[in-house]
């Protein structure tokens, strides 16, 4: 049987990204991927945003993650020309009741790190964003916008350099843990035994760590799937900066992001799936972006909105539970020696990608 220091299992944004840490820091390093190219699961079906940090718990991996993430991920886009923009968003209130939500909004991401945002009257809000309706605002001027594939191709590139490969076609069906190490299977039957592996399968995470031999089941989360739909604007966006509702329970709302080409598309919406392959957009869900949009863009004309893509969100909580934290579960939990397991790296999974890296090389040190 072959021998590699570290197996680094998905080529997403945070596989790529670990893969590219545990290489800088010197290993040997390995990247199976099951598709026949990077990124081509949730990495290149999200909103591209690189955000500020601002909603999450005080104290949790994700707002670590995230606010530590953003200003590497800023500095590396620098340095690697990496297209991105500093665009801002705006937060909006479009209902008085809403109001009292952005005081706490302000404070939670204060606790976090985030000292930059700025209440702004509905007056000082229309100065900055003529087409907007709303009561209330805040503005976070560090949350922008992102070329994702470019991140990933820059990161695969910086693998490589540093001495890593990427295997593509490869899925990985079984793992087990032996006194030598992880011996870990792929799909046409061949066992490589490594000595360090990580888990950044995403959606596939969970159910791969259930077919990890000698990983208790108490270490293996309950997956959940929430499909977000985009739907997108034909012409240019009617707003430069971008525009989020106050958040709502298991999304940010139907918000407007826009792209780096100036193209407008509102979502994601929340739906709750029972596949990771469910990717189809049912038109018929644009129905209820309208009256949400319109909210805070009441001049929304009919019939302008166009099902997009939808991506799906690692979800381990469920509907009815509070969102969970980011998961990154290392020997010190689980007792397996070598092993990481990543779970449920939703949104700010991308913004957090360069953290969570580091994370991993940390844990594997
Ligand atoms: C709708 C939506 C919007 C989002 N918007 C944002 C945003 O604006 N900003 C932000 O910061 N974050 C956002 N996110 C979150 C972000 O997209 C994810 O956190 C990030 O892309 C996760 O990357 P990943 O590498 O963990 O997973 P993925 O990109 O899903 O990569 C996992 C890879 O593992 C591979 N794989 C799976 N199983 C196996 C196996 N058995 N063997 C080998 N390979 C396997 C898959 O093929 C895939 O390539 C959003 C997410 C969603 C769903």
């Amino acid at each position: 049987m072959d021998t590699v220091d570290t197996l680094v299992i998905g080529a997403g944004v945070v596989g790529l990204a670990a893969a590219r840490a545990l290489a800088l820091d010197g290993r040997e390093v390995m990247l199976l991927e099951a598709a026949d190219g990077i990124g081509t699961g949730t990495s290149s079906r999200n909103s591209e945003v690189i955000h500020a940090g601002i909603y999450y718990p005080a104290g949790s991996l994700k707002a670590k993650c995230c606010v530590e993430g953003k200003a590497l991920l800023y500095r590396y886009c620098d340095e690697r020309g990496i297209a991105h923009q500093r665009c801002g968003k705006l937060l909006v209130a479009t209902a008085d009741d809403e109001v009292a939500q952005i005081d706490g909004i302000i404070a939670r991401a204060a606790a976090n790190g985030v000292h930059d945002l700025v209440q702004l009257s509905a007056a000082e809000a229309k100065a900055m964003e003529p087409a907007l309706s709303c009561v209330a605002a805040v503005h976070s001027p560090s949350t922008g916008i992102i070329d994702s594939h470019a991140l990933m191709l820059a990161l695969q590139g910086d693998l490589e350099n540093a001495g890593g490969l990427v295997a593509f076609n490869t899925r990985v069906t079984a793992l087990s843990y032996t006194c030598d190490g992880t011996v870990v299977r792929t799909h046409d039957g061949t066992e490589l035994l490594a000595r360090r592996v990580v888990n950044a399968a995403g959606n596939g995470a969970p159910s791969l760590a259930a077919k990890t031999a000698g990983l208790r089941a108490a270490h293996v989360p309950t997956q959940y799937f929430a499909k977000g739909n985009y739907f997108t604007l034909a012409g240019r966006s009617p707003f430069s900066r971008l525009i989020y509702p106050v958040p709502q329970h298991a999304g940010l709302g139907v918000h407007l992001t826009i792209d780096l080409g100036g193209q407008a598309k509102f979502g994601p919406d929340v739906e709750w799936v029972s596949s990771a392959d469910d990717l189809v957009v049912d038109p018929r869900r644009g129905d209820a972006f309208y009256a949400e949009v319109r909210k805070y863009w009441p001049v929304l004309p009919d019939g302008a909105l166009q099902a997009g893509y939808a991506g799906i969100r690692p979800k381990i909580s469920g509907p009815n539970e509070s969102a969970a934290d980011f998961v990154i579960m290392g020997p010190g939990v689980h007792g397996i020696r070598g092993l990481v397991n990543l779970f449920g790296i939703e949104s700010p999974g991308l913004t957090s990608c360069l953290a969570i890296g580091a994370h991993v090389a940390g844990l594997l040190r």
